[in-house]
């Protein structure tokens, strides 16, 4: 079957089944309700007081992705111009009008549907009432018919200019840099989104493109344009803007909206790597992954500080940790830590609370940093390689590059920004290895494509009885009812937390509403409004029937990570399992009190809890290490930056890109081979989808199908792993690799010519669909046991693995936990 429902999915205030699942492709419908591609609660009803929130143990809330982009086939969120008047809102609760207010008085008022309040219509917007009670005009004002709307606002939502399209790009030509072509590499991929017109914007759109090493280096161009003129900004303990921001800011797209002049950049960029090339010479003896002492959260600041008027997106491509200048992070990783109390250090953010007079002062500076640019609007978005193992390198042996993933992705998630964190493998000529450089250009297009929303700032207002406690999820939080954030993009996601002040009644309608006021990448100032109405019930059974399995454990999750913060593996582990055997006890309890006390009975809608669970534990967020990677036995797995990395992706994805996390997906390619040539099935377009693959069936996570002759694909998130056994057939190897004997693995890639590799594409494609970046594809053969192929088996979590128990233990082990609550 195809993996996109065909079936538009609408989905009115009372219907009672709640959306599809969150890890399933589906198409929604707006039919006055926000799809679940905007906002998913954690339960399809909303409990109807505290006790009953109390009794399911779990969390409530909703999630909310603002700019989610519409799938294939679904309609764009209506825009209504409202830039004259601004719209129609509640005198009291502030709250957008929308489809859920009651019309009065023959249309001349109307009352909130969050608060109750009875509001006058303002005379512009009257419009008298049909028999029903509805207003004549319903059906030519989208804010009335639909769930989600942008409004068009006046200067009054701006308290400046809105934003314009500025883009920053801040590159890192240290030698090390330059000599891996990472430095190339980024400028070369700039330079082509200039010529293919890929950064939004318009003609508005601007790019600057800053160098670093060991200091900052501006570029300008003279009068004629053939000459390119740097300035150099020297204090990197100190950084500043050593020119204007108008002065090293060029066009982006050209003025007929289409590709910019490109000779521009190019210059620019030849210029950068000309003179890296001169200032590493005699230097740098090449060979292996050289990091070199670079300024890059320096320059950051310093582009940050030409910005602060304007504000803008800063890209900051890093070959490796900033290791001088302001913000230079001391290398906190040691091999000897690992699986012990101190692991956790390592995957934090360095703290205000150290006793390190060092650790302290850098984590002040940091927050400092990170405020800085969020109040001025600028958002952070980095790129980072870490060096990796040169291939063919000993294997059990650090790297030893640590980048602080942890302290650095603060800079990201406090301004909304994105972070891709690249493993930068290197071949034997020192240079980053084909699949290092796919994902950084893809990763590069990903970030320019989500581009959403710029200075925003996203409220969650709901009904009488109901308040918003707090957001977890990107941003700056000044203040208790609503966050801010520098950049909103397409996958931004928020968990809004709902407590309840009242008991609500059985069946009444609970209203969520959660607006962003926001920039558009074209300038315009607009809010974006989403309406939820959900029932309310004093039901467990019916709590508990519609609940959202994604949700509630994306949302335990995310109340993990901050658990991480400060307690340790383990313990968070523990508080992980006991959110699942509370869910399935309560259910027990209070659903479920006549079946046999033997039995494990679970309810439908969260029969895959354990799974999903023992998933979470197994996943590079929870993975413990064991003492051993500290006698250095075995590779660290997780390593501090991989589970930081992690750690950020779950604090601001989507339930459906963290469920992705927690469970991987493993497929037989041999099914592929199977409909060789047809046209429908497995690798072959989903019959009415441009772009939809459909996928082969899934197999259990399970070693059982790790067979000699079978050649499988799994997909941790992370990456792709595509495994070999032994004896493959001579045919799927030419077919897939274009080669008789599989050789060496690390070499071998995809042959453009092959049918299954032809297909194995599009499935990747579509696996990759929707992805905030780029995961590449690691090719591994059965058998060798290196530190790769560990990790692949540690992706099959309904085995066991050294760190936890099979799926089916767990499983009995939360059951006996289950009984023993019971007594
Ligand atoms: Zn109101």
């Amino acid at each position: 079957g195809g993996p996109v429902s065909t079936a538009l999915l609408g989905r009115t205030a009372d219907n009672k089944t709640g959306p599809p699942v969150a890890c399933l492709p589906f198409r929604a419908l707006d039919d006055g309700n926000a799809t679940p591609r905007f906002m998913r609660p954690t339960l399809h009803h909303c409990p109807a007081s505290k006790d009953a929130v109390h009794q399911l143990k779990q969390p409530f809330g909703v999630f909310v992705t603002p700019m989610a982009r519409p799938e294939e086939g679904e309609e764009p969120v209506p825009v209504v111009d409202c830039s004259m008047t601004g719209p129609v809102r509640c005198g009291r609760c502030k709250a957008y009008v929308n489809c859920f207010v009651k019309w009065l008085n023959n249309g001349m008022k109307w009352q909130c549907n969050l608060c109750m309040m009875v509001n006058e219509t303002p005379s512009i917007y009257y419009s008298g009432l049909d028999g029903a009670g509805q207003r004549m005009d319903t059906s030519i004002r989208p804010e009335l018919g639909r769930g989600s709307v942008d409004f068009v606002v006046p200067q009054s939502y701006c308290v400046r200019p809105p934003q314009e399209p500025i883009y920053a790009a801040v590159v890192d030509a240290s030698p090390g840099a330059v000599a891996s072509g990472f430095t190339a590499h980024c400028l070369e991929m700039l330079t082509q989104a200039v010529q293919q017109g890929s950064f939004k914007g318009g003609q508005k759109a601007k790019l600057g493109i800053i160098a670093f090493d060991t200091q900052v280096t501006y570029f300008q161009l003279k009068s004629e344009d053939t000459e390119v003129m740097s300035v150099v900004m020297p204090d990197v303990d100190d950084p500043f803007a050593p020119i204007p921001g108008d002065t090293w800011l060029l066009p982006a797209v050209g003025e007929d909206g289409g590709a910019a002049p490109v000779e521009k950049f190019r210059l620019i960029s030849e210029h950068i790597l000309k003179h890296a090339a001169t200032s590493q010479a005699g230097s740098h003896s090449g060979g292996s992954q050289v990091f070199s002492a670079a300024c890059g959260v320096a320059a950051m600041q310093s582009a940050a500080a030409g910005l602060h008027a304007l504000g803008g997106r800063i890209m900051l491509f890093c070959h490796g940790p900033p290791l001088l200048g302001s913000g230079w992070l001391r290398p906190r990783e040691h091999v000897a830590d690992y699986g012990t109390e101190r692991e956790p250090a390592m995957f934090r953010p360095v703290s205000t609370s150290s006793k390190a007079k060092e650790e302290k002062e850098a984590a002040e500076l940091y927050k400092r940093i990170t405020e800085t640019c969020a109040v001025r609007q600028v958002s952070v978005h980095l790129f980072i390689t870490d060096g990796g193992v040169s291939s063919g390198a000993s294997r059990g042996t650090l790297p030893s590059s640590y980048c602080d993933i942890a302290t650095l992705s603060q800079l990201c998630k406090v301004t909304g920004g994105g972070l891709r964190f690249v493993d930068g493998a290197t071949g034997k000529d020192g240079m980053l290895t084909s699949s290092a450089l796919e994902t950084l250009s893809v990763s590069l297009s990903h970030c320019i494509a989500d581009a959403a929303a710029n200075e925003s700032v996203l409220k969650v207002r709901c009904s009488a009885g109901l308040r918003c406690t707090g957001y977890n999820g990107p941003g700056f939080q000044r203040t208790d009812q609503e966050i801010e954030v520098a950049a909103c993009d397409a996958t931004s996601t928020w968990f809004a937390e709902l407590k309840h002040d009242t008991s609500l009644k059985d069946e009444e309608r609970v209203h969520i509403q959660a607006a962003l006021l926001y920039t558009t990448t074209e300038g315009q100032r607009v809010v974006r409004v989403h309406n939820l109405c959900l029932l309310a019930s004093t039901s467990l059974p019916e709590l508990f029937r519609i609940a959202d399995l994604d949700c509630i454990v994306a949302a335990n999750l995310r109340n993990a990570s901050r658990q991480l913060m400060s307690e340790g593996v383990s313990k968070v582990r523990e508080h992980t399992t006991d959110k699942c055997v509370e869910a399935l006890y309560q259910y027990r309890i209070n659903c479920a009190k006549s079946s046999p006390p033997g039995q494990l009975i679970l309810p439908e809608s969260l029969k895959l809890m354990p799974l999903l669970t023992v998933g979470a534990l197994k996943s590079p967020i929870l993975r413990p290490n064991l003492a051993d990677a500290a006698r250095g036995a075995t590779p660290p797995d997780p390593r501090a930056d991989e589970r930081a990395f992690a750690l950020f992706l779950l604090d601001t994805l989507s339930p459906s890109h963290i469920h992705r996390l927690m469970q991987p997906r493993f497929f037989n390619l041999g099914d592929l081979r199977a409909a060789t040539g047809s046209s429908s099935g497995p690798g072959a377009l989903v019959t009415g989808s441009q772009i939809h693959a459909a996928l082969p069936a899934q197999l259990s996570l399970s070693s059982e199908h790790l067979l000699d002759e079978h050649c499988l694909l799994l997909d941790c998130n992370l990456c792709f792993y595509l495994w070999l056994g032994r004896k493959v057939p001579r045919e799927v190897l030419l077919d897939l690799f274009g080669v008789e004997n599989a050789g060496d693995f690390n070499t071998l890639q995809l042959s453009d010519g092959g049918d299954l590799a032809h297909k194995v594409r599009l499935i990747l494609k579509e696996l990759r669909h929707g992805m905030p970046f780029h995961a590449p594809l690691k090719i591994i053969s059965a058998g060798k046991k290196d530190a790769e192929e560990m990790r692949f088996l540690n992706c099959l979590i309904e085995d066991k693995t050294k760190h936890e128990m099979s799926y089916v233990d767990y499983l009995c082990a939360v059951h006996r936990k289950i009984q023993l609550r019971m007594g």
